[in-house]
């Protein structure tokens, strides 16, 4: 079997499955590991390990982008983490007119805050009927 095609078979194979190891596909394709290592070289130093779980990634795998890849992250990893970081930037409130439980961008909550302004309602829909009844307290008086 020629080089190349042994390389495109590994190639291929690798992409399907980055976890198997030279003497698998070897023995998938009917040569030697040493070959297998030899040709498939190049394209294993392009995989790196997951930071949390240490299985291997590839930017070819499935859903790896470039981020996950760079910031070592396995497809599964990077989903937990991409949720993990969403909460450490988001800021759960109470709505004081509906009760409902909603979340804030960090950054709005801080610019909310730089204006004085507090986060109460979890729309313009509940502002505006809790000034209303807030109002209609303040004309009566109690
Ligand atoms: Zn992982
Ligand atoms: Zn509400």
């Amino acid at each position: 079997m020629p080089n190349t095609l042994i390389k495109d078979s590994a190639t291929r194979i690798l992409q399907v499955n980055p976890l198997l190891s030279y003497a698998e596909i070897g023995r998938l394709l009917g040569v030697s590991r040493e070959r297998i290592r030899q040709v498939a070289n190049g394209h294993r130093r392009n995989s790196r390990s997951c930071n949390v779980c240490g299985k291997q990634i590839r930017l070819l795998d499935d859903g790896v982008t470039q981020t996950a890849y760079y910031q070592r992250y396995c497809y599964d990893c990077w989903l937990a983490e991409k949720e993990r970081r969403r909460k450490a930037h988001r800021q759960d409130f109470t709505c004081e007119w509906c009760g409902a439980h909603f979340s804030r961008k960090a950054g709005t909550v801080r610019r909310q805050e730089e204006l004085g302004l507090k986060i109460r309602w979890c729309s313009k829909h509940c502002q505006g009927k809790w000034l209303a009844a807030y109002r209609r307290h303040a004309q009566a008086g109690c």
